[in-house]
């Protein structure tokens, strides 16, 4: 298992994931054609739209062979929107290969993602792509690494030549340097280096080795020694200091030219942990709450998370799953312990990007896929009946924005139901409902292009042609004083009555934190098994708040007393009572609108600054930074998604098309006093 490498590369839109991970597959001789993203050929964008868009959507896995290594790599998408793509690759993998444009260096989304990653705690090396194109600047990539995502970057390699006269590579660790030949077969010649560079890689080199000895110290002890390391010894000492996050080695190369490539994944294999690198896997007994671990071997009993589902026209429902400890033969029957039922897994395969081969069992560390599991979601651990456990789910943000959509004809409307639920049973960020007020189908989502991008495959995939509305702010509600609330519900005129009676205490929680419910009713003022109904209708209600039926967030309510009737009490009563509380609370409690807030970043010729910013000045934005590079201006802001509609023409037409805007979900806020009032009027 020590040769297994479960990695992503991860990287702002355009920075060259997707030809770095066709690169390496072909490098590896998992694919025998080059593929190109600029001809549509590529194997891991594999839907057609992701072709045609040239943007990569939803993750692939891909497992591929290098040396004695077995490399699985889910490919992540660079767009925002996609955010649910990245968070489930994040989960299951063990490092990351974050790739950046050496002319851009890091831009809006590897920050994100490079975050992301920090809160997975998942190792990573850098390579810096594109060294063959003008303004190429690896020095000056690598010094934003360290000061935009304060992370510790070590060069271990240095470019010979930069855009048109980049020629090869120079290797720190090996003190060797390699050149490429011009005939894209992506091999190298090793020379000594070249005399010119011999200063500038001794002078990086010492560094390198200092940064590593400051992590162990017996390389420090020789380094202080003045002795030579040998590279055994200062490659295991990078790797433990890489795998502990510590160290993030940084290399570079070009990979449209196929260069560099043979290098970045000999690193992956040298510098990426294996699955018994990482700690245990932790998990909760779903039915006592204990901690439970799983070290990563095949003789611990089998634990696995299911990170993605798809809907494919002729395997049916295919479920992609990592597994953590033991292993599963197709045909097992397994247990879902988040739904709390047990599944038969059908056939179990590995996957190249769309394209599968049978395997007999996957064992701890292997990522694949299996057909036949009908209830599991993303997110949902899968283990073995008998040594039950819940693996820590995997994190999607709410979805921000929704749009209304509806069939062109109306014997479509069934067909659209199952199109939608097949769809978002897919992606986690991706919710629909049916609104009983308007009558309409409403579809939320991350962002514009990610709602574009779901109805687009409604066509292509379900055959469906829908209408859709204008897209709208997904607001929320919440409370701002704590409360106490009652709700009674009591019927006792002939017949069986109907008694329920809750006193609630409520109160705002910090934004974020959704909605938790607690019971502290003692002594059986409320018997036991009504109290999941109270829980119901408390839910019930928040559905719809007060103020323009938003849902509610932020909010805690605790059941603090009550009463119940011993012939007249039900659960519906006590539903009834519930939801009554709990619409008392919320009035009571001085509730406001919520709004997302977008982090978005304009990247400008400095001419257009002032326009720029006196047009977000209008849309409510608020100043993050600004920061000048040359004649280019990065401004950092906040903006309410309400007022970004349309941005992306607007600024093209206030900039005759030479600035570029990149938007994402930053947080919730308070909706303004003023705002608000307008936005219920309507
Ligand atoms: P992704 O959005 O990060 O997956 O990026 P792609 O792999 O789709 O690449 C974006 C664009 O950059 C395409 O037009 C590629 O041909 C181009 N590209 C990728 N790698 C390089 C490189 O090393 N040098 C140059 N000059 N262009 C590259």
């Amino acid at each position: 298992m020590e040769n297994i490498r479960n990695i992503g590369f991860i990287a702002h839109i355009d920075a060259g994931k997707t030809t770095v991970t066709e690169r390496v597959l072909f490098a590896s001789g998992t694919t025998h054609k080059l593929g190109g993203v600029d001809e549509g050929t590529t194997v891991t964008d594999w839907m057609d739209q992701e072709r045609e868009r040239g943007i990569t959507i939803v993750s692939a896995a891909a497992t591929t062979f290098w040396n004695d290594c077995q490399i699985n790599i889910i490919d992540t998408p660079g767009h925002v929107d996609f955010t649910a793509e990245v968070e489930r690759s994040l989960r299951v993998l063990d490092g990351g290969v974050v790739v950046f444009d050496a002319v851009s260096g890091v831009q809006p989304q590897t920050e994100t993602v490079w975050r992301q990653a920090d809160r997975y705690r998942v190792p990573r090396l850098c390579f810096v792509n594109k060294m063959d194109r003008m303004g190429a600047d690896f020095g000056r990539t690598v010094d934003m690494i360290r000061s935009r995502l304060k992370g510790n970057p070590v060069p271990i390699q240095l470019p010979i030549g930069t855009d048109s006269s980049f020629a090869g590579i120079i290797d720190l660790v090996e003190d060797k340097a390699l050149l490429f030949s011009g005939n894209g077969d992506g091999k190298h010649s090793v020379v000594s280096i070249p005399e010119e560079y011999k200063e500038e890689a001794d002078s990086y080199r010492d560094s390198m080795v200092e940064r590593i000895a400051e992590t162990d110290d017996a390389i420090l002890e020789k380094y202080l020694d003045g002795e030579t390391i040998p590279v055994e010894e200062l490659r295991a000492a990078l790797r433990r200091a890489t795998v502990s996050n510590k160290l993030v080695p940084v290399l570079c190369g070009s990979a449209l030219r196929y260069w560099g490539i043979h290098p970045l994944i000999d690193a992956v294999t040298h510098y990426l942990p294996s699955p018994l690198d990482m700690p245990a896997a932790q998990g909760q007994h779903p039915k006592t709450n204990q901690e439970e671990y799983r070290e990563a071997t095949v003789d611990e009993p089998f634990a696995a998370i299911a990170f993605k589902v798809v809907t494919d026209p002729y395997t049916g429902r295919l479920v992609y799953f990592r597994v953590y400890s033991g292993k599963a033969k197709g045909g097992d029957s397994i247990y879902n312990a988040t739904k709390g039922q047990r599944e038969r897994m059908g056939r179990i395969m590995r996957m190249l990007a769309d394209r599968r081969t049978d395997v007999e069992e996957l064992k701890v560390g292997d990522i694949g896929a299996t057909v036949g599991l009908k209830n599991t979601f993303t997110g949902d651990t899968l283990c073995d009946e008998t040594h039950p456990l819940l693996l820590e789910s995997i994190n999607f943000p709410e979805p921000v924005i929704s749009v209304a959509v509806e069939p062109k004809s109306r014997a479509d409307q069934e067909k659209l139901g199952d199109a939608l639920s097949k769809l978002s049973e897919e992606d986690p960020t991706f919710v629909r409902r049916f609104d009983e007020e308007t009558g309409q189908t409403i579809i939320s989502g991350m962002g514009e292009l990610h709602l574009e991008v779901l109805v687009e495959r409604l066509r292509r995939e379900f055959g469906l042609q829908a209408n859709q509305g204008k897209p709208k702010v997904a607001y929320r509600e919440t409370m701002t004083e704590a409360v106490t609330a009652e709700g009674r519900h009591i019927r006792q005129s002939g017949g069986r009555g109907q008694y329920g009676h809750v006193i609630l205490k409520m109160e705002p929680l910090e934004r974020g934190s959704g909605f938790h419910f607690e019971n502290r009713i003692v002594g059986g003022t409320i018997p036991k098994e009504y109290i999941s109904s109270v829980e119901a209708g408390v839910k019930d209600a928040l559905q719809n708040g007060p103020l323009g039926s938003y849902p509610v967030v932020d909010t805690k309510v605790t059941l603090v007393d009550g009463s119940y009737h011993d012939v007249d009490s039900s659960e519906m009563a006590f539903r009834i009572a519930g939801s009554m509380g709990a619409k008392d609370g919320m009035r009571k409690g001085h509730p406001v609108l919520l709004e997302p807030i977008m982090e978005v970043e304009v990247v400008a010729s400095a001419e257009f600054l002032g326009e720029i910013l006196g047009d977000l000045n209008s849309r409510r934005a608020q100043i993050r930074n600004l920061e000048a590079q040359g004649d280019t201006q990065v401004i950092g802001v906040f903006v309410p998604l309400a007022e970004m509609f349309g941005y992306v023409t607007d600024l093209r037409s206030l900039t005759q098309g030479r600035a570029s805007s990149s938007m994402e979900f930053a947080h919730y806020a308070e909706v303004p006093q003023q705002v608000t009032q307008g936005l219920l009027r309507r």
